[in-house]
């Protein structure tokens, strides 16, 4: 049994403590003091299922013990910084990612987190090309350092920001996009920003396969290879951030950006790498490695053995679980029970995603789809009273993200679609 602080005093350190951009989802925020597979607990013992896996991030299950022995075996034996000595845990994780990657991509650059990736992915899409624009699509999130607050393109998240060479393009969003799911309309707009916008050389582009903050936004089918032909025409690299649909989530392969049939030059990773510790990667071909060595990268922890023997650990539990065909069969079901869901209520304007990355918008009118901001809310605190945790996000707050942990079973999705259906129908 828990015999921590109580949540009031845990809220009561928070508000003095810690930062007051904190924010929560639930009228009482929960206090979470346990985690395991699917499910977290809160200080009472209550149990809930959870459909958000900390954003994406937990992708074996919470505390998985082979991932939790990985790394305690590891803290007892060593843990230091990456460089200056040799140490097994990096090269062999680093082989295992590389084996995971299709083409030349085989280099790989750790960091702690998905910002670091991105801010890395683009500085070397700069030095390999000599150019500076960056084109990102609107609706992206990217991360919260300079450069990647400017190549994130939704206001919640960006604040005075320099946003140095960077260009927005329509996005492809197939509900409530400008041209629908016209792939080719969307991608003209890349081909004139490349052609108003800059010198007519890019140093890159740089998407997700589904915009995970942005709402559950799977790019128009066909754009991303139209967009990436006219990206390296322009002499750019096409830059793919699988943070949160990489590691087995989209179920039907291993990667995002696989389901759209393109090869990226850069990939970049955090979250699901490494099951819930601070890991993030870049990987790349060797040439366009090769232009870090014209000064010094240094990362004092990416890579730190501690990190790596843990994400070793998680590549081990999904190949062990088949956790992917899991995401595939299960998170196929999940989605036909929620496409149920949507004749039966009104206010489901939308249902999409692959896999265990799904997203219900919720509308107040269909046609003119008006975001149903506060309805989400109340569904949201219904659904956390019967026990079921779940996330939303998109640019107005109306779209659930339904991420769960990889290991979610046919159980849960079931019943998750009855309490969402008890929620909604409670509206
Ligand atoms: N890219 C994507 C697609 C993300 O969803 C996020 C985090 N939400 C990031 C990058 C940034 O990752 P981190 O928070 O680890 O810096």
């Amino acid at each position: 049994p828990y015999d921590g602080p109580s949540a009031a005093e845990i809220a009561r350190k928070r508000a003095e403590y810690l930062s007051p951009s904190l924010f929560h989802f639930y009228s009482k925020p929960l206090n979470i003091v346990e985690g395991k597979r699917q499910y977290l607990y809160d200080e009472h013992g209550r149990r809930y299922l959870d459909a958000f896996a900390g954003i994406a991030t937990v992708c074996c299950g919470h505390c998985h013990p082979d991932v939790v022995d990985a790394i305690t075996a590891q803290a007892r034996r060593l843990q230091h910084s990456t460089v200056l000595y040799l140490n097994h845990a990096i090269a062999d994780f680093a082989e295992a990612l590389a084996s995971k990657l299709p083409g030349d991509l085989k280099v790989v650059f750790f960091t702690n987190s998905g910002t670091e990736a991105n801010e890395l992915a683009i500085l070397m899409a700069r030095l390999y090309t000599g150019s500076h624009d960056i084109i990102s699509l609107r609706n992206s999130y990217h991360g919260n350092a300079a450069g990647t607050m400017g190549a994130t393109a939704q206001k919640n998240w960006k604040f005075n920001v320099v946003q140095s060479g960077v260009h927005h393009a329509v996005n492809p969003d197939p509900y409530r996009g400008v041209f629908g799911s016209d792939a080719e309309k969307y991608a003209r707009d890349v081909q004139e920003i490349i052609e108003f916008g800059t010198t007519g050389h890019v140093a890159g582009f740089i998407s997700e396969a589904i915009q995970g903050v942005g709402g559950i936004v799977e790019v128009s089918p066909g754009y991303l290879p139209l967009a990436y032909e006219k990206v390296r025409k322009a002499g750019g690299l096409c830059i793919a951030d699988e943070v949160q649909a990489g590691f087995a989530r989209v179920g039907s392969h291993f990667w995002g950006f696989e389901t759209h049939g393109v090869v990226p030059d850069i990939v970049t990773m955090a979250k699901g790498i490494g099951n819930g510790i601070p890991l993030g990667a870049v990987v790349t071909t060797p040439d366009i490695a090769q232009v870090l060595t014209r000064r010094c990268y240094f990362n004092t922890f990416g890579g730190n053995p501690l990190c790596t023997a843990g994400g070793l650990a998680v590549l081990k539990v999904l190949e062990k679980e088949r956790l992917q065909e899991n995401a595939f069969i299960v998170g196929s079901y999940l989605k036909d029970r929620l496409r149920g869901l949507q004749e039966k209520h009104e206010i489901i304007g939308d249902v999409r995603g692959t896999g265990f990355m799904l997203g219900v918008e919720l509308v107040t009118d269909r046609q003119l789809k008006t975001p149903a901001k506060e309805e989400i809310c109340n569904v949201m605190e219904h659904m956390k009273d019967m026990g079921v945790l779940v996330g939303k996000g998109g640019f107005y707050g109306n779209v659930f993200r339904i991420t769960p942990p990889l290991c979610f079973s046919k159980e849960d999705a079931d019943f998750f679609v009855e309490v969402m259906d008890i929620a909604l129908s409670k509206l």
